[in-house]
């Protein structure tokens, strides 16, 4: 009774294991969606290779099949073929057509055997080492027809092999809802790769115009981005290069080589490396001595291993970018951060399909597209990272460096802006020359460098005393002008007085030093321009030095209306 019921569950068990070893059908309609397959495949990894290729009946490695049961099947760098079958079943009393889709591209060779019409087995052989004519449509990725007539079922057999990661990226719809689908596809790679342009041209443009290398590096980066993607994405070897399998084959380590050159580049420019991060920097350029021989050599050396030291080196470009940008975004650099921004989304991206790709996250269009949506997203941020430089350094051609107010130019422009606006609106506008009493001594006594100590001394306090809309401006040599906006004579008299004080009570050591401030405010048009404003001010100065410095005199209206200008 023992031995027969053991003998029942050893039957029981290897019918079980022998059905397992069976692909379960699965059943398909007239109009079935996209389904993936991983799941529902039969797998067999043959190692080192060892079957023959052109074998005219696939099912001898049926019995070598294992189901696979996994939501992902994707293989590393390996010298194994990998076979696969699936069986479909159409219950109906119509033939379906359908389309069995391989939707990574980068296999180097892949052969798909079907049942034709005549009981026959039908087979063909494609793949990246392939001329892209030998694809059933010419499409980006493998997509195999075939016709699963009425009340049939019948198995699938591929072969993959391939010198870079196998990814086994099965899917089957039925052709009606396959090709709008297609379409709708299409055009959001026409929308993706757009927008690659639209921003390669933009900066292009812009570089044209302001000649800055950043933009070249941008537009240098996105180009090899975007052409990495076209590679990836198979349209490169459909539309670039479609009879030449080679050369699309080691072009995808040059672009990658170069978009890691680029990124570099652009990233040390961006975030003003060189100053604000030395040691990142010089490390950036080592690595770029390191990535330009090797991009150029790439064609030449095993593509498995250049892959994995340029995985490697992307990594290290990646920490690298991190950290100059961290570090220029922590000094307060605007364009840092954006830069930043960008590369913080395009890393949660790749994270992303990392976790899609070893099956932690499911398999949809989210999960599928993040990366390159990132990689979009990320251009769009670096763009606008540009912009925030140009504004830095529009910024900074208008400061003075040793005082830190802003200089000269930033005076004249916005003299006049202020002085129309005044004139317009009918509002009083006031302006104070300041000029540093027997300086020349103090430089002869105390030296030039403590001479600058004083100047930066005076324009930070006179930074500290003004507020919005006041701007103070370092006029020249130990000259300043304050411009006070909306403000009349009496009150930009006592702002005068207020300064004059503070100066001679600013503590700079061993030395003492006072100024002299003329003042003028224009009022009801007697002013016909700034710069009339501006030479009143300047008058009044001259008069303060003559009568004793260390005073403020108001160049008044009665009197210029005596002496117009
Ligand atoms: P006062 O205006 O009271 O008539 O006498 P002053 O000695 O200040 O007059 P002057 O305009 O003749 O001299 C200005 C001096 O300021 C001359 C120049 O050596 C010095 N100076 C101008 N720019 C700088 C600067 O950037 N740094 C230093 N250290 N000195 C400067
Ligand atoms: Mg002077
Ligand atoms: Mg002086």
């Amino acid at each position: 009774m023992r031995l027969s019921t053991a003998l029942y569950c050893i039957l029981l068990c290897s019918l079980w294991l022998a059905a397992g070893a069976r692909a379960d059908a699965v059943v398909v309609s007239p109009a079935q969606p996209t389904t993936e397959l991983t799941a529902s495949l039969l797998l067999f990894e043959d190692i080192n290779a060892a079957l023959p290729v052109d074998l005219p009946d696939p099912t001898v490695v049926a019995e070598k099949l294992q189901p696979w049961r996994k939501n992902a099947a994707n293989f590393g760098f390996s010298d194994a073929a990998y076979w696969v079958s699936f069986t479909l079943s159409n219950p109906t009393d119509t033939d379906i057509p359908l389309v069995i889709r391989q939707d990574y591209p980068l296999i180097d060779h892949l052969d798909f055997w079907w049942p034709g019409a005549n009981g026959q087995w039908q087979h063909v052989r494609t793949g990246d080492h392939e001329p892209f004519g030998s694809r059933p449509l010419a499409l980006r990725d493998f997509v195999f027809p075939v016709i699963l007539p009425a009340n049939s079922s019948h198995t699938y057999y591929l072969r993959y092999a391939s010198g870079g990661s196998v990814n086994i990226g099965l899917s089957f719809s039925s052709q009606e809802a396959y090709l709008p689908r297609l379409g709708v596809e299409q055009l959001l790679y026409g929308i993706y790769y757009g927008g690659f342009l639209v921003l390669v041209i933009y900066n292009l443009f812009l570089f044209l115009a302001l000649r800055d290398p950043a933009y070249a590096y941008y537009m240098g980066y996105s180009i090899s981005y975007g052409l990495y993607f076209a590679v990836i994405n198979g349209f490169a070897f459909q539309f670039a290069w479609p009879n030449f399998p080679w050369f699309g084959n080691q072009i995808l380590l040059i672009v990658l080589g170069l978009s890691l050159i680029f990124a570099t580049q652009f990233a040390r420019l961006i975030c003003n490396a060189k100053t604000l991060a030395p040691g990142v920097d010089r490390f950036c350029g080592v690595l770029m001595r390191c990535m330009i021989p090797l991009t150029l050599l790439s064609p030449l050396l095993d593509y498995s291993i250049m892959t994995a030291v340029f995985s490697a080196i992307a990594m290290i470009v990646v920490l690298s970018s991190l950290a100059v940008g961290a570090v220029g975004a922590w000094r307060g650099s605007v364009s840092a951060r954006y830069f930043m921004i960008a590369w913080i989304t395009l890393m949660c991206t790749v994270v992303i399909y990392i976790f899609k790709t070893f099956g932690l996250l499911p398999h949809n269009s989210f999960t599928h597209s993040a990366f390159q949506v990132g990689a979009l997203i990320e251009m769009v941020l670096l763009s606008l990272a540009l912009g925030a430089r140009v504004n830095e350094i529009q910024k900074r051609s208008y400061i003075d460096d040793l005082s830190g107010l802003h200089n000269r130019r930033f005076f004249d422009e916005h003299l006049q802006r202020e002085f129309r606006l005044s004139e317009r609106n009918g509002t009083p506008l006031s302006l104070l020359v300041l000029d540093l009493d027997h300086f020349k001594a103090i430089n002869d006594r105390y030296g030039h460098r403590q001479g600058d100590l004083t100047i930066r001394g005076i324009g930070q306090l006179i930074m500290h005393e003004v507020r919005k809309p006041v701007v103070a401006c370092r006029y020249g040599g130990e000259e300043f002008a304050v411009l006070l906006p909306r403000t009349d004579q009496d009150a930009a008299q006592r702002v005068a007085e207020h300064l004059l004080r503070r100066v001679a009570e600013l503590d700079l050591g061993n030395l003492s030093v006072t100024v002299s401030i003329g003042v003028a405010s224009y009022k009801d048009g007697n002013y016909g321009a700034g710069i009339q404003l501006f030479e009143a001010a300047d008058a009044a100065l001259y008069r303060a030095k003559q009568t004793g410095r260390n005073k403020v005199v108001v160049e008044s209206v009665q009197q210029l209306d005596m002496a117009p200008v």
